[in-house]
């Protein structure tokens, strides 16, 4: 079973290489069986020292982390590997008492972290998130006859091209992005002006006016509302009975 494993990983060249740094034999082949059988491709180090120097190989794609290992411990392996590797993700795999040194561990570069005892699925699951690739954002956004084509930062109306400024097409976009969700003025400030102190909000009112000026929706089309006193949204239909 297991030689078969590591035949067929062998045909692909896309597979998922593991290191798994734990002094726990029971541990490290529980992990390393559990791995090969999902497909990726492993290797053990059974102490901080030899995990080290292979993870500083840069042949894997994934480490797990033990906390407590003879030699150099786990944060220090993590620390000391971030000086030439600032990308290849690290799950720590730590006991209870030792959560607390594992947050030192997160702050000295690992990415995440899984208390002992912990569930196979859990942990692959954690694993996958990494290696799955983020989904492009969208680049069209419509509503009603307005559509925006966020790759060419075009605006148009029944196919006609409305000019915006910077800061309206920034602000039309933001609401967008965040459609049917109320955008509060603090956000609007910080997101669009970059804005993080106290500022008298007045100046989205005249980008709000101007927007609606440009995009001739009828009332009831539920263009960019107003929420008085908090912010503004735009909404789809069918959200109008939810907010
Ligand atoms: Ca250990």
């Amino acid at each position: 079973m297991f030689l078969r494993t590591q035949k067929k990983i062998s045909f692909f060249c896309n597979v998922k290489r593991i290191l798994i740094i734990e002094d726990e034999a029971g541990i490290s082949t529980f992990l390393k069986e559990g791995l090969e059988e999902e497909g990726f491709e492993t290797d053990i180090a059974n102490n901080g020292n030899t995990g080290l120097q292979k993870a500083q190989s840069g042949k894997f794609d994934l480490i797990l982390m033990d906390w407590m290992l003879p030699g150099l411990n786990g944060v220090e392996v993590t620390a000391d590997l971030r000086k030439t590797d600032p990308t290849t993700p690290i799950i720590f795999l730590t006991a209870k008492d030792t959560v607390q040194d594992t947050i030192l561990g997160l702050r000295s570069g690992a990415n995440d972290y899984l208390k002992k005892p912990f569930s196979f699925e859990e942990l692959l699951e954690r694993i996958n998130v990494h290696f799955r690739k983020p989904k492009p954002e969208p680049v069209i956004f419509q509503h009603g006859p307005m559509v925006i084509n966020h790759a060419k930062r075009e605006a148009k109306w029944k196919d006609s091209v409305v000019t915006l400024t910077q800061k309206e097409y920034d602000l039309l976009l933001f609401l967008l992005k965040n459609k049917n969700h109320i955008c509060t003025r603090k956000e609007i400030l910080q997101k669009v002006w970059d804005i993080h102190f106290e500022y008298s909000s007045g100046v989205i009112d005249v980008y709000i006016n101007a927007l609606r000026k440009k995009f001739p929706f009828e009332k009831t089309d539920n263009f960019i509302e107003t929420i008085r006193g908090i912010g503004y949204i735009i909404k789809d239909k069918e959200h109008e009975s939810g907010i």
